[in-house]
């Protein structure tokens, strides 16, 4: 079985093809144009992905080694994201599926993000948690099997990227400053500064609070000495980083203790964090628990783990029509 995937649910324009669940390319083209802009410009977004889309598509098909016509059917992400940008992935999609006269699968970004854990040799066996930390979502997730997964905790203000790029921000860094603040913390001491852990109760998460205690940190600290950012950055990063990790990473312990479950894996792009891959590990050793990571190339968005959703959606005959249309928000389906 040969899918097509189609990635462009923000400012990223990516496809990937995979062959039988074993994932044959997944090329990602990023867009710069964001910069200097301090973060996604939605219509840039949707401007660039038409650039992108048709040089994205014939990279991995070439790099799939396939024809068009060896397709069985075509995946893509439907929801949620920036409506401008999942309408050119879409759109693109379906008049491939159309040409070609084959099926198209709908899928949903976040169920996605979590099977990437399914793509590489090493897989987590059923049930497992996922916790799924991207910039725009923050969840705990119990995975029953591909197709049956349900969110048992999350975020009810920022995501966890979103506490990554708004501390960055307050910091004076580029947007995204979340791989900004995880390389300055590499060299940082983390105990240096203390910043609280917030008390909400279940396995829901708040970050909102981080960011307004650290800006009060910055005004108190800035004042008698313009330049304590400059001179503290790296223990600043590795603090701020820390606390962040510890506020995943505890509520994460306490599903596993709660669902008894044996088998936890991260995703989404904040699990490119090597601060928080490594607390992960030691965790996992630490509780006699198998820890999962996606490489790098699946943590952030990319095709490859809508490829692999398209590809168990399709064994298990989950087709969508042609009249499948994109949404900013969705439910799982
Ligand atoms: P969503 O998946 O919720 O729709 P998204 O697709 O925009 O959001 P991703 O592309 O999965 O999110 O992740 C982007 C986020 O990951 C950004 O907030 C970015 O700062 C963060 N991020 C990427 N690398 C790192 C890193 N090394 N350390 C911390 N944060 C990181
Ligand atoms: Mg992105
Ligand atoms: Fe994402």
């Amino acid at each position: 079985i040969i899918i097509l995937a189609i990635e462009s649910s923000c400012d990223e324009t990516s496809a990937s093809v995979c062959k039988d669940g074993k994932i044959l390319s997944n090329f990602i083209a990023n867009q710069k144009v964001h910069e200097k802009y301090g973060g996604v410009v939605p219509e840039l977004a949707s401007r660039a992905h038409m650039q992108n889309i048709v040089p994205v598509v014939d990279v991995a098909i070439q790099q799939a080694q396939i024809q068009l016509s060896q397709i069985d059917a075509i995946a893509f992400t439907y929801a949620p994201g920036l409506i401008g940008s999942l309408l050119v992935g879409s759109q693109f999609a379906k008049s491939i599926a159309l040409a070609l006269n084959k099926p198209l699968i709908a899928v949903h970004h976040m169920q996605a993000h979590v099977l990437a854990n399914m793509i590489e040799e090493r897989k987590p066996d059923f049930p497992f948690l996922c916790l799924t930390v991207s910039g725009g979502h923050t969840q705990i997730v119990i995975v029953n099997s591909p197709h049956d997964m349900h969110v048992i905790g999350e975020t009810l203000d920022d995501a966890a990227g979103e506490a990554f790029d708004k501390s960055a921000k307050l910091l004076g860094l580029p947007y995204p400053g979340g791989p900004l603040i995880d390389k300055y913390a590499q060299q940082g001491n983390g105990n240096r500064f203390s910043f609280p852990e917030p008390q909400i109760e279940g396995l829901n998460f708040s970050f909102s609070g981080l960011k307004t205690s650290i800006l009060y940190f910055i005004q108190e600290n800035t004042k008698n000495n313009p330049e304590f950012i400059q001179e503290n950055l790296e223990d600043i990063c590795a603090s701020i980083q820390q606390r962040i990790i510890s506020i995943l990473l505890n509520k994460l312990k306490k599903a596993a203790v709660q669902t008894g479950c044996k088998h936890l894996c991260i995703a989404g792009g904040v699990s490119a964090n090597s601060g928080l891959r490594k607390a992960f590990q030691e965790l996992g050793e630490k509780y006699n628990w198998q820890t999962y990571i996606p490489s790098f190339q699946y943590c952030t968005d990319n095709a490859g783990m809508i490829a692999i959703t398209g590809y168990y959606k399709y064994l298990a005959g989950e087709f969508s029509p042609y009249s499948q249309s994109a949404s900013a928000r969705a439910e799982w389906k």
